[in-house]
């Protein structure tokens, strides 16, 4: 993308999961990042690679100053609320966040001449569909979200379409299936208060540090009963993202990109693969699903090839389980940010 230059590019949520490796990835491939993260629920101690702008995506003069001062180019949006089950209890806050949030960013964008967005969506926004269990899902299928999560990253997706439309933005929605690992270098890694995500629940009850693990229903329509998922490695998730930002599209284009490896894996592969790991089994139960789980979400990853000539590196289960349970061996990320623990 632009030309020769490396440009400079404001990641909101920069401090988070996603955002954290992102910045690492686009520091090793020369782009200047800058985090623009509340702190929330991000970590001061994961913005390693380009300053910090402390700030709250809905305020958008704060997000004019960042563009002015810091010569923004392009932006990574991750900024958000992401617990699904959270979002069925309090979806105010989810579109008050997201999409308020998002709204905000786009005008500040709009005002300032940034004129290139990546944009962090995610594969809750099909739902189920009427699809088969092992139905891979195409960037064209139904959206038919099944939580306000998901709700929210579809409005979001429409928004930056339009706004492409309009002012001749260009932008990438990549839709990722469940981000999962860290990187190995252990410098980065997991860290979500509350945490809710499977694999570091289920490492955590394996190593005897939380509490057993409960699957969240094992009725549902799949081979094992229990739901089905494509899990990418972050740092596999951190390398779209620059090539989203490389790719040539020319203004006003809008496209929405499935981020997965095209391979399902059950709440019970997961739990297996993290027994392995560790050299003993998680302690876990049985219990109700979880409000807003679809059974199944798992990516026809094909046109991340064709438009973006990306693909998985290290997205095995195993090498995913590996590098998050690595990072459980680390130090936690300590009391610089919000008197932070890592689970
Ligand atoms: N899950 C589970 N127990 C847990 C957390 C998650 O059984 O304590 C299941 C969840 O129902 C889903 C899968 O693990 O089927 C992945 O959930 P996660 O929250 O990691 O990601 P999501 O798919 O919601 O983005």
């Amino acid at each position: 993308m632009i030309g020769e230059s490396k440009p400079t590019v404001l990641v909101t949520g920069g401090a988070g999961y996603i955002g954290a490796h992102t910045a690492k990835a686009l520091g090793e491939r020369g782009f200047r990042p800058v985090v623009f993260d509340n702190l929330t629920s991000g970590y001061r101690e994961a913005v390693r690679w380009g300053e910090l702008v402390q700030g709250d995506i809905r305020d958008e003069a704060a997000l004019g100053r960042a563009f002015t001062e810091h010569g923004v180019q392009a932006v990574i949006h991750f900024a958000g609320l992401i617990e699904v089950g959270r979002s069925t209890q309090r979806p105010d806050l989810f579109w008050d966040i997201n999409v308020a949030g998002t709204r905000s960013l786009l005008t500040a964008m709009q005002t300032h001449g940034v004129g290139r967005l990546v944009f962090s969506s995610s594969a809750a926004v099909y739902g189920q569909a009427g699809r088969g269990p092992l139905e891979t899902i195409p960037e064209e299928a139904p959206k038919t979200p099944s939580s306000p999560y998901g709700d929210t990253k579809l409005a979001c997706e429409w928004m930056i379409a339009a706004q492409c439309r309009a002012y001749g933005l260009t932008g990438v929605a990549l839709r990722y299936f469940n981000a999962a690992g860290a990187d190995p270098s252990g410098l980065i890694g997991e860290a979500h208060e509350p945490e809710t995500h499977l694999i570091p629940l289920a490492m955590a009850a394996g190593l005897g540090d939380g509490k057993p693990l409960t699957v969240f229903g094992d009725d549902f329509d799949t081979p094992d009963g229990t739901c089905l998922r494509d899990y990418i490695h972050v740092n596999d998730l951190a390398s779209a993202h620059v090539a989203a930002l490389e790719v040539d599209l020319p203004a006003g284009a809008f496209e929405a990109v499935n981020i997965g490896t095209g391979a399902g894996h059950s709440v019970r592969d997961v739990v297996g693969a993290v027994g392995r790991a560790l050299g003993r089994p998680v302690p876990h139960s049985t219990g109700p699903r979880r409000d807003g789980d679809p059974p199944s979400l798992v990516a026809n990853a094909s046109r991340a090839r064709s438009l973006l000539g990306w693909e998985p590196l290290c997205s095995s289960l195993d090498e995913i389980v590996r590098d998050a349970l690595r990072w459980e061996g680390q130090p936690r990320y300590g009391a610089g940010s919000r008197g932070a623990r890592k689970t």
